[in-house]
């Protein structure tokens, strides 16, 4: 015989953390008081009526039920999972719905009748989609305990492992030690009995820390049974003992009844047959006096194999025969069904998760996506910045090239300024032919490089003949441009190197380099000629302007220096006009005469 300790309150602990003392404290109750809870839950059903809010009378009624199912009570069981499917349907509470499936689900197995596993597994199966942690352990622990007390270790284990885990993670103690208990439960079931023995102590330390003693004495009974099978009957003995007293104190008839069959066994294990089979016969009565059919078919064995051993037969075969006729109505096609349902909505949410799991990868490829093109748009913009750096560069260049180019065209700007400056100081602004000083200069440096009295350098000195007269007849303006004329026709004939000057009012002089006197003669008496030919302004009278030159070379006889030479020209000039004008008069002529 196996009997499960504590299944109990605490599955609701988990599904309403709000009202988690109220529950902790039906949970309690339910094992070591079944009755005041019953009473409790109906009086405050009566007196609330429709005020109470659905969660605490979810909270009450599994209080109810789990009580009833301690203390074998059909009636107040059936009330309470009715009052369940009533609150299930108007409040469309899956939870609530679920509650009254795990009741009966307890019921069905531990009595042998309806589809117990199968209650199990469709009110695990309608909040499996609970995602909430203490509901998917409330669920986890409740298919652990449906296939424990099932018998079928192999699906028990894992759910069992996976509830101690769950309650772990909630630091909940008292769920820890019921959900080791079961896996206790389904070791032993295995003959794993060590296994087992070390999963109850484990079950019963947890009790402890919860300070629910009761229970660490139930595990006790379980325990006991562990030990019997290793040889310690007498330890068997005192914890079966001590879990009997408790059961009986607190009216859990069907766990009274395991620790009576534990008592027997032990008994038995020590030799007194006879006292087990009373035991036995006492066990098996009292099952039937209940109404407790699923454990009756383990008490008919154990009755059986005792009647065998004190020899009464007849009693042994009758056992075997009515184990087997109930054993006959255990597996329902509708199990079956209903684990296969379940696990294609496990493979439902499997795939859900999948899904999830594509999606998260989806999102990451997002972001990686993102970060690329983040960094692609940092490094376009770096380009950018560095393209900028460059082109300013490169007109900063450009700028100070232009600035320097500038700077030369001004500088030879400002020389040919300069030069032309230099030029107009050289120049007659009237004529615009070179002035007094250009010829003075140029004629020294003749003399300085080339002062040879045999070079052949001719001077000449042009005076205007009666030139005051246009000016007193025509007036001044008409005088310039007499002037002017006159200029412009002499400079036109004196070709480089010679030089034409304007060295006073309308006096001009010619400096001939290496022309030699006889040239130097002609070319005078040419620009006589042509100054007198012509033509003037219609305003001058006398409609003809002649000049009277004086020649003069560079010989070393008449002068040595410029101002000698300008001497000998002027005095030439002078002669001319003493002969009369409009006359060329050679200084060496002058000389000899
Ligand atoms: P002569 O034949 O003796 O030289 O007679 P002249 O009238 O030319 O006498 P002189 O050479 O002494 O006189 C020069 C005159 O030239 C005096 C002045 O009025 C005139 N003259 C000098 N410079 C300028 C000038 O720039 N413009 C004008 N219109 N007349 C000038
Ligand atoms: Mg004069
Ligand atoms: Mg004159």
């Amino acid at each position: 015989m196996r009997r499960q300790g504590a299944f109990g309150c605490l599955l609701l602990v988990a599904a309403l953390p709000a009202l988690a003392t109220s529950i902790n404290t039906y949970r309690e109750r339910a094992v070591v008081d079944p009755r005041g809870v019953i009473a409790d839950v109906r009086r405050a059903l009566d007196q609330a009526g429709s005020t109470l809010a659905p969660e605490r009378e979810r909270a009450m009624l599994w209080g109810m039920g789990t009580a009833a199912i301690n203390l074998n009570d059909d009636a107040a069981l059936a009330e309470a999972t009715l009052r369940l499917d009533g609150l299930a349907t108007a409040t469309h509470d899956p939870v609530a719905a679920a509650t009254a499936g795990f009741l009966r689900a307890r019921h069905g197995i531990a009595n042998g009748d309806g589809d117990g596993l199968g209650e199990a597994l469709r009110a695990a199966s309608a909040v499996q989609g609970q995602v909430e942690p203490a509901l998917a352990a409330w669920a986890r622990f409740q298919l652990c305990d449906a296939y424990t007390l099932d018998e079928k270790p192999d699906k028990a284990l894992p759910s069992c492992y996976q509830a101690v885990a769950a309650y772990r993670a909630l630091g909940d103690a008292y769920g820890m030690g019921d959900a080791e208990n079961d896996v206790g439960l389904a070791l032993a079931t295995q003959n794993r009995v060590d296994d087992a023995a070390a999963a109850y102590h484990r079950a019963r330390q947890h009790f402890r820390e919860a300070r629910a003693d009761e229970l660490v004495v139930m595990v006790g009974d379980n325990l006991a049974q562990m030990y019997l099978q290793q040889g310690r009957a007498r330890e068997a003995l005192a914890l079966s003992r001590a879990s009997l007293k408790q059961e009986q104190a607190s009216g859990r008839v069907s766990d009274a009844l395991g620790s009576m069959t534990d008592i027997a066994r032990a008994e038995a294990a020590l030799g007194h047959h006879r006292k087990a089979y009373a035991g036995m016969r006492a066990v098996v009565a009292q099952a039937r006096k209940a109404g407790i059919k699923g454990q009756l078919i383990d008490f008919l064995r154990i009755e059986g194999g005792l009647a065998e051993r004190v020899g009464d037969l007849h009693q042994a075969l009758a056992d075997e025969r009515e184990a087997t006729a109930l054993e006959a109505r255990y597996e329902t096609p509708a199990v079956r069904a209903i684990e296969a349902e379940l696990s294609q909505r496990y493979a439902v949410r499997e795939k859900e998760l999948r899904i999830n799991e594509l999606e998260r990868a989806n999102q990451m490829q997002a972001l990686q996506l993102k970060a690329v093109r983040a960094e692609a748009a940092r490094r376009h913009e770096h380009e950018q910045r560095q393209r900028m750096v460059s082109v300013t560069i490169v007109t900063v260049a450009i700028g100070l090239l232009a600035v320097v180019a500038m700077l030369v065209l001004l500088l030879r700007a400002k020389s040919r300024y300069a030069a032309e400056l230099q030029q107009q100081t050289l120049r007659d602004p009237l004529t615009g032919i070179p002035n007094r000083r250009a010829f003075m200069q140029r004629a020294g440096e003749l003399l300085a490089t080339d002062p040879g009295p045999t070079a052949g350098h001719v001077l000449m000195l042009i005076d205007f003949d009666h030139f005051k007269r246009i000016n007193d007849s025509a007036g001044h303006p008409v005088g310039d441009r007499v002037l002017t004329l006159v200029a412009a026709c002499l400079a036109q004939r004196v070709l480089e190197p010679s030089l034409v000057a304007r060295v006073g009012g309308e006096e001009f002089a010619v400096l001939c380099p290496r022309v030699g006197a006889e040239s130097g003669v002609r070319l005078a008496e040419g620009l006589r000629a042509a100054v007198a030919a012509l033509p003037m302004p219609a305003a001058v009278e006398t409609q003809r302007m002649t000049i009277s030159i004086g020649v003069a070379m560079f010989d070393g006889r008449c002068c040595r220096d410029l101002s000698g030479w300008m001497r000998a020209a002027d005095s030439a000039l002078y002669s001319a006009k003493s002969y009369g004008r409009n006359r060329v008069v050679a200084a060496s002529v002058v000389a000899g005469s």
